[in-house]
């Protein structure tokens, strides 16, 4: 009788829950920032890389759908820019005939709708266009408009109606409202591309606006695709990071973000008002971002309940999934094969185009391809003014004269800071820059240019200017005059990522006085003073003078510390990767006479004894003057000798 009295219990309770809480989980994966990383390859050194690519990192997706779990897919935008792939997929304008193979690609991979970034307008609209005519699925973003009308340019929002099956097994339709949006400041990002033709609004006034749009038309649930960085700073208004504001408006129900390159949920985040890194949510509602490349995909678990006729958020939860398993060296996911065969024309395409002369502008004067007359060496970057740096300097102070014109900042003078990315260290007497005279590649770019960061300019005094190069000549030991015993001149535990390179300017380096900064960017001496001669026009530099100074994300984000370099100073924060303005400038010349200008030097000093310093033996073949070579070590470096007279 008691069994029978609680089978009855237990039957009826499952009964109520079937009734009243109809429940059902869904899985929401968000890819963001893949700039063309489809494939598990580096096309900018032509070799294999398993720690990224889409066609491994949608491997979850697919098992996911497998398992029989409800799976929604969306894309956050900066997917057609950003590799070699990229330029030569733009060179085709995709037809309803022959789509473009992006497109083919995430029709396969089933994705439900997809936002665009900032670098979509890099090609201009009608390549945009065109790639999104072969998209079997909504393409939206509700805060680019056309003029002034503020009309939206392209599709604002979609409901999609989303069959999923209940906890019960049961057959449901949830209908999902996804809109997305831009970073506004592409009007100037791309001004060439989108002057007098579309215009933006605010990203946080597109969503205020269009989620209770959506709601209003019968939205259950409501997902951001929000090609927008986070930031702790109140809002303003016009933000180009402006995702974590999103938390505030009523109705939003998940929101993926992107632009910023990073991870949410990570510690990274853990200042932003509202957050939960543990769940991954802000203000209760949950966040991703999937850093970049397509090393990563972005999960959101959400379960949803029927409460009065509606399908209601309950419970959610957010994680990455990495591609690649640092610890243990491994790739986490095998490649979709299916997905990998439909590459498989546009990787050969690519494959042939960074293997071949980059072609340079018709503006040069004949079809003759990039190409130096010299080598392009790092050897000696760190103690003469090199080619293989001062290439980094020209383009990027090239590429800002046409970037700040109509600005309020066109009328300063224009420096450019560059490092030798590749000049041996901890990674061995094998890393440097050693491109032969002749045509170049794309791929030699890398050589050039081993990040990925891009081109930012920011303003500084002439005081500033002086101290930058203060904390570069870190570089350098203190060398002792009289000192008999050899002196090694490289302070080891400097990077030369930070041995910034000024042109623009002319100085010397004096060796002999003591570092001003220590490597971390703390004052080691203030007495001391190792920058002699700084000088802007054949004049002493003027220390309230203001100047601009193109660098990159790195260094202007405050990358190696050094002093009055902070992100209060950027007044461009441009989206071109760094190595691409190289490749520009590169094909804008033709023919490149690699010739340094000098403009830096290590001060003359005699000392009692040698100066040494190890860098690549090759650099033996075709020696600076001043410098000797002293023989071959175990390790594989060269030995040589600095003149000291
Ligand atoms: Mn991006
Ligand atoms: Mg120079």
């Amino acid at each position: 009788m008691m069994k029978r009295m609680l089978f009855v219990a237990v039957a009826f309770l499952a009964a109520a829950t079937a009734c009243f809480a109809q429940t059902a989980d869904i899985k929401i994966f968000a890819t963001s920032d893949v700039h063309n990383n489809y494939l598990p390859y580096d096309y900018f050194t032509d070799t294999p890389n398993e720690q990224y690519g889409l066609v491994k990192a949608l491997a979850p997706v697919y098992a996911a759908r497998a398992a029989g779990e409800n799976v929604l897919l969306f894309d956050d935008g900066d997917l057609i820019q950003g590799n070699p792939m990229g330029e030569v997929l733009a060179q085709t304008l995709p037809t309803k005939k022959n789509p473009s193979p992006i497109m083919t690609l995430l029709n396969a991979a089933g994705y439900d709708a997809m936002t665009l970034g900032n670098h979509e307008f890099n090609f201009g609209l009608p390549y945009l266009n065109a790639v999104i005519s072969g998209a079997k699925f909504p393409v939206v973003n509700a805060n680019v408009v056309k003029g002034k009308s503020l009309k939206p340019y392209f599709t604002p929002y979609v409901i999609i109606k989303k069959t999923v099956k209940d906890r019960d097994g049961k057959e449901r339709v949830i209908k999902v409202g996804v809109t997305g949006f831009a970073p506004p400041q592409i009007i100037q990002w791309d001004n060439a591309n989108l002057a007098g033709k579309v215009s933006t609004v605010d990203i946080y006034d597109a969503a205020a606006k269009y989620v209770p749009e959506m709601k209003k038309k019968g939205a259950d649930i409501v997902v951001l695709l929000a090609h927008t960085g986070m930031s702790a700073f109140p809002r303003k208004g016009g933000e180009e990071n402006a995702g974590a504001y999103l938390a505030d408006i009523p109705g939003v129900d998940a929101v993926v973000t992107g632009h910023a390159h990073m991870k949410f949920p990570s510690k990274a985040f853990a200042s932003l008002p509202g957050v939960d890194l543990d769940k991954g949510l802000i203000n209760g509602i949950p966040f991703v971002m999937p850093n970049s490349f397509a090393d990563n995909i972005a999960e959101i678990d959400l379960t949803v309940e029927l409460k009065n006729g509606k399908w209601t958020r309950v419970d959610a939860q957010t994680k990455l999934l990495p591609v690649w398993d640092a610890a243990a060296k491994k790739s986490n996911y095998e490649a979709i094969p299916e997905l990998v065969n439909i590459l498989k024309d546009a990787n050969e395409k690519t494959l042939a185009y960074i293997r071949a002369p980059i072609v340079a502008d018709a503006s040069t004067g004949g079809p003759s391809a990039g190409e130096v007359t010299a080598p392009l060496t790092s050897f000696f970057a760190l103690e003469r003014d090199q080619y293989s740096v001062q290439i980094i300097n020209e383009a990027q102070s090239w590429y800002a004269k046409t970037a700040l014109k109509g600005t309020a900042n066109a009328g300063l003078p224009i420096l450019s800071a560059a490092a030798p990315f590749k000049a041996g260290g901890r990674q061995g007497p094998k890393y440097y820059t050693n491109v032969p005279a002749g045509p170049l590649a794309v791929k030699n770019m890398a050589d050039l240019y081993v990040y990925a960061n891009t081109v930012t300019i920011i303003k500084v005094t002439g005081a500033d200017v002086k101290e930058w190069l203060e904390m570069s000549a870190g570089q350098f030991n203190r060398i002792d005059p009289t000192a008999t015993a050899e002196q090694d001149l490289i302070n080891d535990k400097f990077p030369t990522y930070n041995y910034d390179v000024i042109d623009g300017v002319t100085y010397q380096i004096d060796v002999t006085k003591k570092a001003r900064y220590n490597t971390d960017g703390t004052i080691a001496d203030a007495a001391s003073e190792r920058i002699v001669g700084l000088s802007y026009n054949g004049a002493p530099i003027d220390p309230k003078q203001e100047f601009v100074v193109v660098t990159n994300n790195y260094r202007a984000g405050g990358g190696g510390n050094f002093p009055n370099v902070n992100p209060g100073k950027i007044i461009l924060s441009s989206p071109d990767e760094s190595r691409q303005v190289i490749l520009k400038y590169i094909a804008s010349r033709g023919k490149i006479d690699p010739k340094a200008d000098d403009n830096w030097s290590l001060a003359p000093f005699k000392a009692a004894g040698p100066v040494v310093f190890q860098t690549s033996p090759l650099g033996a073949d075709a020696l600076p003057s001043g410098i000797t070579f002293l023989g071959l070590l175990d390790t594989g470096y060269g030995k040589y000798a600095l003149k000291t007279e």
